[in-house]
């Protein structure tokens, strides 16, 4: 054990083989923690859980499709009996998004960004909860976004998804915390990873970026999974129910 460690810990990180999912699994793992994570590309994760075992990490991976009820139920079956029916930590990481203006969005668009970034994540926390409950000190983390905080163009659905994330997050520590449950919610601001990389690609974009930033940068997937791995430490254990913004102060930025 240890203040700032996670040695003994377990966790299910969704989403662990590329971008922040992966900085989170690589993070937690490095601090000790055996580690549970997914994602739908079975040779990607393959190569991953290969990396990783070289790397001497403790982290094992099921091919899962989260937009899909039954696979999420089978992911936690597998997670249930990899830790013997506890959990300690849940990242919430999977998300997506389609970036287009409000009128232009379909009924299939709209329910495949609910089920993805919503849906899914709601039910995880429901099918984790009798394994966080039995650890006697569950962290759950939604990795949620600034555009859920404030607007921007993003697309007006994925904002909808991620704002319920950070109400979510609220009534959850509240009607959780009974069980000793904490949760919190990780808003990051732009973040390079493969679901930037194409807008970010578009240095006019990029520039526009950073002009409202303070820090005068995009952030790095560490920048997110530091934060992630203190909320699941004994250092955190009074702070449940927040959402705390990793944007290199971009949300504080008036008018400067
Ligand atoms: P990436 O697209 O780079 O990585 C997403 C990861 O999730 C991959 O491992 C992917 O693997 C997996 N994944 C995606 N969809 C599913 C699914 N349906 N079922 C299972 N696994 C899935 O994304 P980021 O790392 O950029 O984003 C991670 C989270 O951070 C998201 O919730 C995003 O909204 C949020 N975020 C990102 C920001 C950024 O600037 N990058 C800013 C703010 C928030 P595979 O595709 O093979 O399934």
């Amino acid at each position: 054990s240890g203040r700032w460690a996670l040695h003994g810990k377990t966790a299910l990180v969704t989403g662990g083989t590329r971008g922040i999912g992966r900085a989170v699994v690589e993070e937690l793992a490095a601090l000790g923690a055996a580690v549970h994570t997914c994602s739908r590309n079975e040779e990607e994760l393959g190569e991953r859980v290969k990396e990783w075992e070289a790397r001497g990490f403790r982290v094992t991976g099921s091919v899962c499709d989260l937009s899909a009820r039954d696979q999420r139920e089978r992911l936690l079956r597998e997670v249930a009996d990899r830790f013997g029916g506890k959990l300690d930590i849940l990242v919430n990481n999977v998300g997506t998004n389609i970036r287009k203006p409000t009128i232009e969005f379909s009924a299939e668009e709209y329910s495949l960004l609910m089920a993805t970034n919503l849906e899914s994540t709601y039910h995880l926390c429901q099918l984790a909860h009798p394994l966080l409950k039995l650890s006697g000190s569950g962290s759950i983390i939604f990795i949620s976004s600034i555009a859920g905080v404030v607007a921007i163009f993003s697309g007006s659905i994925y904002a909808m998804t991620k704002g319920a994330i950070n109400q979510l997050t609220k009534n959850l520590a509240c009607e959780w915390a009974k069980d000793n449950i904490r949760a919190n919610s990780v808003a990051p601001w732009y973040i390079r990873t493969t679901l930037t990389e194409k807008i970010l690609a578009n240095k006019n974009f990029e520039e526009q970026v950073v002009s409202r930033t303070p820090l005068g940068r995009v952030g790095e997937p560490g920048e997110i999974s530091a934060l992630v791995a203190f909320l699941c430490m004994p250092g955190s254990t009074y702070i449940t129910g927040q959402t705390i913004s990793v944007d290199g102060g971009m949300t504080v930025n008036g008018f400067y």
